[in-house]
């Protein structure tokens, strides 16, 4: 019991572990995503800006050059705040040059100085690529800042000026900072949730598990009606709970068969002993002449005999039922088989005063039997017939084809089998005691239809009985014509077929 609680636990750690890590990196995966694409955003938001700067400079900013000297000017409408706010705005990150990299008598502003001076060299490689030419720089605090760069033309259009614009990127730094500092500080909170519901979510789905654990914990041989009941929500758990339920429901008549047939071999075994140690201790008080010791040593062989037959057929039982009987088939005649039985039966049913008749229907029906088997589950099926056929009857044994099967009848007119007792002559030990047999127990084990059951099964076939109290008995055997495996069938698949002691 312990062991299996820490097993459990177990079991519910790693799924809560499972699901909590898969929710992170959910959630990780997510946040990511999302930072990217409002990095982008961000990105092409200042894009627009400058661009938008760019033609704000395009519209406003004028450069002359009168000897050799250029003049910067800004033509805006001062008396126009828009123009005024767009132009400050435009200046406050500015570096404007000529070809050669010259900014005396042009324009540089504070800001730009601390990004820091673009270069000569730097500017006329900027320019002679295409256009316009966009980068970052970063101030000596690390802020980071998008500079756009071309050139515009002086008035008269002949001298080309380089002009950088940027955009201090701190706004969208801080907010994508933002971003991924709340990302990382709610991951904790976000495992924690992950965990607790997942803890929650995996002890929830393992109940039930627990539940069928301890019921079948508490089932053992002689509580197996136990079951656990089914929760409805016809899922995976109750397919198990279901498939567990059929699995004791199975055990528990494989048990009670095994029940019932220890209490038949006892009850059986224990009559004959009965009767052997009666008639030995009378023997032994009464008998005074050698002929009377002679008949009861007689009389105790012949229960002696029948103890024998009890324990070889349980014997043959054990036999079967753990698989060490295997069917040694050959290619027979069935027709021949049967007309041979038959005839072997012809003394007892003339001694019975009973006519025996065999009939086949088709010249030949050959198929793979064992011919063992088969002789005993005929004996069988054609002594009982004979047995329980009152002088005067008839018994015909019958063979015919019937598709890929064969069909083999043994049909008498005597007393026949009431519908109430039908059901169970194929079991161990069942007998239907007639009125004149009560107290003679030599007539029958009741093993013999529970093997003719078993012999028939384990060539593939089928067995079936139709009777009418007091007109007669038909049974009928359909076996195979083409070859089924030749190992018996699992003791558990086969019932309670016994073998007789014919
Ligand atoms: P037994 O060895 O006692 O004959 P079986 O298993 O062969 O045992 O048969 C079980 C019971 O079925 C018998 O006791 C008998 O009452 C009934 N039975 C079997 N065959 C016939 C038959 N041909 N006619 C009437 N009853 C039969």
């Amino acid at each position: 019991m312990p062991e299996r609680r820490h097993f459990s636990r177990g079991l519910r750690f790693t799924l809560t572990a499972v699901y909590t890590v898969v929710f992170t990196l959910l959630l990780v995966g997510v946040s990511l995503l999302f930072r990217q694409t409002l990095a982008t955003r961000l990105d092409q938001q200042a894009h627009e800006d400058l661009n938008e700067n760019w033609a704000v400079l395009k519209a406003y900013l004028r450069i002359t050059t009168e000897n050799g000297q250029p003049h910067l000017s800004w033509y805006n409408d001062r008396d126009d705040p828009e123009e005024n706010n767009d132009v400050a705005r435009v200046r406050r990150i500015i570096e404007i040059a000529d070809e050669q990299g010259n900014t005396h008598g042009l324009e540089t502003s504070p800001e730009y100085e601390a990004l820091g001076m673009d270069s000569p060299a730097a500017i006329r490689s900027q320019l002679s690529g295409p256009q316009p030419v966009w980068r970052k720089k970063w101030d000596p605090k690390g802020t980071p800042y998008l500079i756009r760069s071309s050139f515009v033309y002086n008035e008269r259009g002949n001298t080309k000026y380089y002009v950088a614009v940027g955009l201090s990127l701190a706004e969208s730094q801080k907010l994508l900072n933002g971003f991924t500092w709340l990302t990382v500080g709610l991951s904790p909170l976000v495992f924690l949730i992950g965990g607790i519901t997942g803890w929650f979510v995996a002890g929830r789905a393992l109940t039930p598990v627990l539940e069928i654990a301890s019921t079948a914990e508490r089932i053992s041989g002689s509580n197996l009606s136990l079951r656990i009941p089914s929760r409805g929500t016809k899922d995976e758990l109750d397919y198990l709970i279901e498939t567990f339920n059929q699995m004791i429901e199975r055990l528990e008549g494989t048990f009670n068969q095994i029940r019932q047939f220890s209490a038949d071999v006892s009850h059986e075994l224990r009559t004959p002993i009965t009767v052997i140690r009666g008639q030995l201790e009378v023997a032994l008080f009464t008998a005074q002449t050698a002929e009377q010791y002679r008949e009861a040593i007689v009389n105790s062989l012949a229960d002696i005999e029948r103890l024998s037959q009890i324990v070889r057929a349980l014997l043959l039982l054990s036999q079967s039922e753990s698989g060490q009987v295997v069917l040694q088939k050959q290619r027979l005649d069935l027709i021949e088989v049967a007309r041979e039985m038959t005839d072997q039966f012809e003394i007892p049913a003339e001694g019975a005063g009973v006519r025996l008749e065999f009939r086949a229907a088709v010249p030949r029906c050959e198929g793979d039997f064992d011919r063992v088997q088969i002789d005993r589950m005929l004996s069988n099926l054609l002594s009982n017939a004979i047995k329980f056929t009152p002088e005067g009857g008839r018994v015909s044994v019958t063979v015919a084809r019937v598709g890929e099967e064969a069909e083999l009848c043994v049909e008498d007119t005597g007393r026949g089998i009431s519908a109430e007792h039908l059901p169970h002559i194929f079991d161990r030990f069942y007998r239907v005691r007639g009125k004149d047999e009560q107290a003679s127990p030599e007539k029958g084990l009741g093993l013999g239809l529970s093997f003719v059951a078993w012999i028939v099964r384990a060539h593939g076939g089928s067995v079936d009985v139709q009777s009418e109290h007091g007109k007669g008995t038909k049974f009928r055997v359909r076996l195979p014509l083409s070859s089924v495996p030749a190992e018996l069938p699992p003791a558990e698949a086969r019932g309670p077929e016994v073998m007789n002691t014919v």
